[in-house]
Formats: C-alpha cells, structure tokens, sequence
C-alpha cells in the first residue's frame, strides 16, 4: 500500500462515481487515499466493454491523483492463458493508461487459503459432498428460505481434512466444495452458503499444478481488494447483489480489527451493450474458434485489437466512451455512435488521399500523351500545418464507376456526356462520351480538359457542381480493399432465443481485389488513419505485404447505414 499524494482536480461536470469519489477525499476516508484496480480475468481478449472500465478504474485514479493496479483475476485455470494477459496489457497501454502495479489474483492463493481453514476451524465454512445440482435444488427462493445441505454440520476437523484433501488430489472435480456456512434463509441468495472453493484439475498458467482447489469469484475479489489496498472497487451493475457478500467476507477477513475507513468498498456502473455486436467472452471466444472470423483482432469485432486494426484511434474510442457516459440503468447504446465518435476523431486525424474502388478508365483526349504534371493536394484541411502532397496528373485516369451515367438525372452532378465536372486539385473536363461492349457496358470514357481551368489558378473558380477524385492509370499501385458492415444481422443478438451463430450478418465483409490508390498514400505506412477522398477512412492492414496492399475501412464519411428489412 503506497501512500499518494491527492489532488482534487476541478471539473465541470462529474459523474456519480467521481462524486462519491470527491467526497471520500473530502472526508479524508481511507488516509485520503485513493487506489482502484481493473480486474480482467486472462480468459479472452478485451473489448469496447472494457475499455469503459478501464477508463473509469483508470480514468478517475488519474484525474484525483490515485493510482490504479492492473489485477489479472486468474482463479479459473480452465480458460485462462498468458497470451491473454501480454493482450490486455497490450490494449490497456494502446489506450493511453498507465497501471501501477501488476497483480496476480493467483499472488493470494495462499492468504486465501490460510483464511478459508480460519473459516472452517470457526466453524464458518464446510464441505459439501452434494452435486451442484442438489445444491442449487436447497438454494430456495427469493420468497422461500432454503433446505440445509446434510453436510451442514460435519465436525471441523472433518472439514479440514477434507478441504486438504480437495487441494492434494485425492479427491476428484465436482465432487466436492467448500461452502461458507453463513443462512439459507438470507434473503439475499448470495448469502445462502455460498460456495467458496471448488476443484479444478487443470494447470494453472502461473502456479501450474501446485493448487487444485480454487476460490470462487465472491472469496477472491474482495479480499484481493483488500490485500492490495484498494479503496473504490469499481465494477458494473450485475455486482449488486454480490456488494454485501464483499462486505461480509471484508468483515470477516479484519479479525474485529475496526477498519471503517480504511477498507475497500465495492462501486457499480451500467455496463456497456452495443447494438448489433456481442460482448460476452465466451460467444467471442466461439466466433474465434470456430472460424466464423477470422481471429480476435477481426476488425468486425468489438474487441480493442479488432477496432484497433479496423483503424480506430484510441481517442475514438475514449470519446466514445465519454459520450455514453456511465449511469446505474443498464441500456443498449448505438453502434453508430461509436462510428460518430471515429469519424469526429478521424476527420481531425486522417492523411487525405485518392483511392478509387470500383475503377472506370477516363481518357482526357486533348491532353499531350506522356505529358504529366503534379498536382497540390492538401494533406488535411481540418490541420493546415499538416501540408500537402503532390498527385500526378496524365492523359489516362481511373475514376469510379458510379461516378459515370450516360443518362443522368438532373441531380447527378458527376461525369454526364456534354456535362463539365471539376477532377479534384486538377482541372475542369467535359465529358465528350464513352465506348461500350457489345453487352452494353463502359469500357472507357471519353473528356476534354479546359487548360485555363487549373486548380490554383485564376480564372480556375468557376462554378461546377460537381468534383470528382481520380488516379493517373500510370501513378497509382493496385490495392485490395476490405468493407466491412456490422457483425450480427439483429440488434440485440444477445437478448434472441435463436443461436448467436445463426444471427451472424453474412454480408459483414466484402473484398474489393481491384483497387487503386495513389503512390503517396502507399509511402506513409506509419501513419496508420488515411482518409479517401469522397469515401471513408481507411488504414493498412497487418495482412498487406510489399507487393499485396490491404485497406481495411474504418467507416464511411457519412453515416449512410440502415437496417436491413
Ligand atoms: P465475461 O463474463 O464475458 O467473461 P467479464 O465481464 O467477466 O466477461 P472480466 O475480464 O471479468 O470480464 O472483466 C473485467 C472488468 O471489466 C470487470 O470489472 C467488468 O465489470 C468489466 N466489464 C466487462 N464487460 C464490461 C462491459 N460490457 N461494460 C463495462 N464493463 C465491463
Ligand atoms: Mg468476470
């Protein structure tokens, strides 16, 4: 326990957490310490969900002058692994948080032991040799009181040496637990002698084999808190019902000692659900085993690594965050308010280049063949500073596809035959026609360039509705390009009866194998936020290589996304 020097910082507006905070520094509670933890178990990779943990355990500690301590929640060896915890690790820094220390729930295996035999010689604590089917079958109702299990009073010295025997082996998984013997009548459930230790034949990836029988969530979170010294335990709504268990076990753990400033006290929020995606562990974990994406870091996926590699800035994410905000009701948030919060931050981020995705060959027949020139494009005109690049003009273009109509409408502004449209940074052209095949479809289309229309120049301003983004055929490298739409086709796929595998958008990823982009874009691998021009924000993938590019899209310029009928 460190002690740390507290700053109360002012600001506009706080939320109930932050004010429950402000007022225990004010009262000098726990020494005017202020210490959280974010307590991932190792078990999976973090998500969007985490990260609004993470920014309040770690947000709040940093905004009050407290710490915070990365705790790994590691007493279930059946699912956990290290590469997890390299992961989470990994997320938290990229999302711009420091941890104090590290901690290892599996650190307190011993105290937690020593104190669950202290239990069990107070006669609070006993082995159970039921199923946890006729243990869940005497839990009886919130109306109801429970049955006690036959074992309830077996002699202490029974229960020690069986609770020794659960740890050493001789005694096989589920056939046996550690209870806390406390009331089946409580009315609160959790207080109907709840399971404390249960056996787990598996290796654990930091004590190995030397444990088999592991504490409960309920004996370990608590007074890991308070090994640590903890002050504000942080967690989401569903920890309600549990708080005065993590009271009782605290009061317990004290010995009479009188801590009543000085112990850690259990805090929740409204967890984050987010419309069209999932968020449970266990359903992503499945989605990764099973192929149906392809690994944690899909860029469908709601995890921090996912949107991380779909070109999300770790301030998106944290202004997404701070948008939601955090409340004691629980609610479903908005996909699309994520893709906001990303297309705010990117507008102010991202590199301006051209990309064309669906290319059409526009010839500019009265420009000189082999004639080129450099064009000024300004990297970002929402940062001046950021400059500009040159683009390379030529007799032969890519341009879009759609961006094309033989017999337009009035309000398509676009390339229209004996119609002028600017060629953005370039000239104005005037489409003149285009070559068809014989089914019909463009193969090339033709335009003259006004000379005197030059961008930059005077006389170059006027009025053409339309400006279009293109690519000099001989300037650009060819790129494939990855859209991507939400993941699940409902939604709310968590609260469906049906299989959240069947829910699944099938349409989530189309491949776009012939893409162009300009030659300048492909030079700044290192910065990772691109906008093309007229499309959406785009970022290399991990996947590209020196002669294969690969752009994943963030999201669209616009939110143009509708739910599907
Ligand atoms: P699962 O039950 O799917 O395994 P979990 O919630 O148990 O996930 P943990 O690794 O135990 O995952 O979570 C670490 C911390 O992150 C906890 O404090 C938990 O409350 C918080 N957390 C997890 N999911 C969310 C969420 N959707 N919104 C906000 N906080 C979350
Ligand atoms: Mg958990």
């Amino acid at each position: 326990m460190k002690d740390n020097h507290i700053e109360i910082v002012e600001k506009k507006s706080v939320n109930f957490i932050e004010q429950i905070i402000i007022g225990d520094l004010e009262k000098k509670k726990n020494d005017g310490r202020l210490q959280t933890r974010f307590p991932p178990e190792p078990n999976g990779y973090l998500h969007i969900g985490h990260a609004k943990a993470i920014c309040m355990d770690f947000g709040v500690a940093e905004k009050f002058g407290g710490i915070c301590n990365l705790r790994f929640d590691d007493t279930n060896p059946q699912k956990e692994d290290t590469e997890y915890v390299d992961a989470i690790k990994e997320d938290i820094k990229w999302l711009g948080f420091k941890w104090g220390n590290i901690y290892y729930a599996s650190d307190y295996f011993q105290n937690l032991w020593d104190f669950a035999v202290r239990l069990i010689k107070e006669g609070k604590a006993y082995i159970d040799e039921q199923t946890s089917e006729q243990i869940a079958a005497q839990k009886g109702t919130t109306t109801e009181p429970g049955v006690d299990s036959p074992y309830r009073e077996r002699p202490i010295e029974e229960n020690l040496t069986l609770f020794e025997k659960m740890n050493n082996g001789e005694i096989s998984e589920g056939s046996m637990v550690l209870r806390a013997k406390i009331d089946m009548a409580h009315p609160n459930m959790h207080f109907r002698d709840p399971v404390i230790y249960r056996i787990i034949n598996k290796k654990h990836h930091r004590t190995g084999h030397k444990w088999k029988a592991y504490p409960m969530y309920d004996f370990a979170h608590g007074q890991s808190d308070f090994f640590e010294g903890v002050t504000h335990s942080i967690c989401t709504l569903e920890f309600v019902p549990h708080r005065s268990l993590y009271d009782y076990f605290i009061d317990e753990l004290k010995e009479g000692k009188d801590l009543e400033d000085h112990r850690p006290r259990q805090f929740e929020f409204n967890r984050l659900n987010l419309t069209y995606t999932v968020m449970s562990k266990r359903k992503l974990l499945a989605l990764v085993q099973e192929h149906l994406v392809n690994g944690w870091d899909d860029p469908r996926m709601p995890t921090i690594c996912g949107l991380r590699r779909r070109g999300y800035s770790p301030e998106a994410v944290r202004k997404f965050i701070d948008m939601i905000g955090y409340t004691k009701y629980d609610a479903l948030n908005d996909f699309s308010m994520l893709e906001a919060a990303a297309r705010e931050d990117l507008n102010k981020r991202a590199l301006r280049v051209s990309a064309v995705l669906n290319p059409v060959k526009l010839v500019v027949t009265n420009y000189p063949d082999g004639k080129t020139e450099e064009m000024e494009a300004v990297n970002n005109p929402e940062r001046v500073e950021d400059g500009s690049h040159t683009i390379i003009f030529s007799r032969e273009l890519w341009i879009e596809r759609e961006d094309f109509m033989e017999n337009a409408p009035k309000n398509f502004f676009r390339m229209v035959p004996g119609k002028e449209v600017r060629l953005k940074n370039a000239y104005i052209v005037k489409c003149t026609g285009c070559k068809k095949d014989k089914s019909g479809n463009i193969e090339e289309i033709y335009c003259e360039y006004d000379p005197e229309s030059r961008s930059g120049l005077e006389g170059a301003n006027r009025k053409v509705k339309g400006t279009l983004h293109w690519l000099s055929t001989t300037h650009c490298q060819p790129c494939e390009v990855r859209l991507y739409d939400r993941l699940f086709q409902i939604e709310n796929p968590s609260a469906d009866e049906r299989d959240f595998r069947e829910l699944l958008n099938p349409e989530s990823l189309k491949i776009l194998t012939n893409c162009y982009i300009e030659q300048f874009a492909v030079m700044q691998k290192e910065n990772r936020y691109l906008q093309f021009q007229r499309i959406g924000y785009f970022t290399y993938d991990k996947d590209s290589t020196e002669k294969h590019l690969i752009f994943n899209k963030t999201v669209g310029l616009k939110d143009s996304w509708k739910p599907k009928k």
